[in-house]
């Protein structure tokens, strides 16, 4: 019976642990959201240094999913890869 409690005591360890990680992982795609710069057709994680010289004339929040953007025309950026 002790054996079963620390087995369990440990998967729940092992899972406390992967989803710490998945927590962490799921930061960028969080939102589900990029920012678009529609001059140069290229998309962007939200916190990308790149998205601060877009100007807001080119500029676009995009909610939704990534497929498809690159369905409409858009590249990932080269610097967050998103
Ligand atoms: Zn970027």
């Amino acid at each position: 019976m002790s054996k079963l409690i620390s087995s369990i005591k440990q998967a729940v360890e092992a899972s406390g642990l992967k989803s710490g990680m998945t927590v962490s992982f799921h930061h960028h795609l969080r939102n589900g959201d990029y920012v678009l710069n529609t001059r140069t057709m290229k998309f962007h994680y939200p916190d990308c240094d790149n998205v601060k010289t877009i100007s807001d004339t080119v500029r676009e929040n995009y909610h939704g999913r990534r497929g498809d953007l690159v369905d409409r025309g858009y590249v990932p950026c080269g610097g967050c890869k998103p």
